[in-house]
């Protein structure tokens, strides 16, 4: 049999557990390379405590060329500029790599253009990765030195509502912790048609903690409306009103990376890649994708500009499966086809001190069994996936 030359661009939650299944399935007759900017692994949901100091970067980021190196993977540290479909290759600065079969899993790009005045170096800060997180962390620490008005938002089409939440309620934390921050407010605002709704309908009974929380730590709140402009020390909404604000953090609404996006054929306007369940291209049979690189289509019934949350779970199922089908094509087996709608749903929303688990048989409705858990359980349950997390893939077990 030929050996194959099976390629992984990404190397976050989606390439890196493709690359991991890929090498286990294919065995050492066949080569499975990973590109990515950095070697880094960096884990996401853990930024929304970095800002505050309550992690070092040592804590949650580890160098994915141990693990892959003791599996007889190749890591290449380079940044992709385009996929060429038609030629199978892998375009670097200089040069390209050929492809068998290729699996993309480039994430996501934060779509700061759409909100004027958001994003690094401007007047709002994000965490959805380390560097927005270590901005995020300098703007802080001057913050807590005087004090004032916040607000904390989700754009629309964000991967991710929960993180807003998330750091909405650590915020408030701090805030009732600093005695010379008890008369700060935070403002929280949010694209979701009501609180809690978390892109999948709010059919976990989310919406009556939300409120509830908001409403006990008296957090004024604006729901399903855009943050249209960050000024310096300004936040202007589509429904008009204009909010004071010394530190404002957004998660951002997100497109498919620039790799995709310079790509022929590749993605879709936005960005995204556009799969069958089996999370192979469309168009061309050696391409599969995993993660937020995938296109998801929202259900009909879904409210526009609200989009589906992409966590980690889901994006390490699409992975498995695509590995799966990858192998499968290689070796004649039978393919494996996950919809993203039958995904289990787990979530745990931290508030720093306690939080609230959300667990469902299936992502999207009719979700079959589903039940909300809030306590101080989800927040040592979150600590515990980190842990966890860290542990099992820097030694290459996922
Ligand atoms: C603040 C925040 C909190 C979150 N909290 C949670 C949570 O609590 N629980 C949960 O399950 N999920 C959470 N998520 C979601 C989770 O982080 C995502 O599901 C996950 O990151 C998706 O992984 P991915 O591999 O698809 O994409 P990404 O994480 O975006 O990774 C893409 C990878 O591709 C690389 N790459 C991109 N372009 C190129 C290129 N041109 N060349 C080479 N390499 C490239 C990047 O460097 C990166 O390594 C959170 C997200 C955010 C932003």
């Amino acid at each position: 049999m030929k050996r194959m030359n099976i390629v992984v661009a990404g190397n976050s939650f989606a390439g890196f557990t493709a690359a991991i299944e890929l090498k286990r399935l294919v065995g050492y007759d066949h080569e499975v390379i990973v590109i990515g900017k950095s070697p880094y692994f960096v884990f996401v949901p853990s930024l929304i405590w970095y800002p505050f100091g309550l992690r070092k970067e040592d804590d949650i980021m580890f160098d994915v060329r141990g693990p892959m190196s003791r599996m007889d993977i190749k890591f290449i540290e380079a940044e992709i500029v385009r996929f060429d479909p038609f030629e199978k290759q892998v375009w670097l600065h200089e040069e390209y790599l050929p492809y068998d079969y290729l699996v993309i899993a480039t994430g996501f790009k934060p779509d700061f253009e759409s909100v004027p005045g958001s994003g690094p170096g401007k007047f709002s800060h994000c965490i959805s990765d380390l560097d927005c997180a270590r901005e995020a962390r300098r703007a802080w620490s001057e913050y807590v030195k005087k004090g004032g008005p916040m607000v904390i938002g989700n754009a629309p089409n964000a991967a991710n509502y929960a993180a807003g939440y998330e750091f909405l309620f650590n915020v408030r934390y701090q805030l009732a912790k600093e005695s010379n921050l008890k008369d700060s407010t935070v403002n929280f605002v949010t694209s979701e048609p009501y609180l809690g709704h978390l892109g999948i309908g709010g059919g976990m009974r989310f919406r009556e903690t939300a409120e509830k929380l908001l409403e006990n730590y008296s957090i004024p709140f604006d729901v399903d409306t855009a943050i249209t402009e960050v000024l310096p020390e300004k936040v202007v909404l589509e429904n008009g009103k204009v909010i004071e604000s010394k530190f404002t953090m957004i998660v951002p609404g997100v497109v498919g990376s620039d790799a995709v996006r310079n790509s022929q054929s590749v993605g879709n306007e936005r960005g995204f890649i556009e799969t069958n369940d089996e999370y192979r291209h469309h168009e061309f049979p050696e391409i599969y994708a995993a993660g937020i690189a995938v296109q998801i289509e929202n259900p009909d019934d879904a409210e526009p500009g609200c989009s589906l949350p992409r966590t980690s779970y889901p994006t390490e199922m699409m992975a498995r499966t695509a590995a799966w089908n990858i192998f499968a094509d290689i070796f004649g087996k039978e393919k494996m086809s996950l919809p993203f709608s039958d995904i289990n749903a787990y979530e745990a929303i931290d508030a720093e001190n306690q939080g609230t688990m959300l667990i469902g048989a299936h992502m999207l409705s009719p979700r079959g069994f589903d039940v909300i858990i809030p306590g101080p359980q989800a927040h040592w349950a979150k600590i515990a996936h980190e842990r966890y997390f860290m542990l099992s893939r820097s030694m290459g077990i996922i």
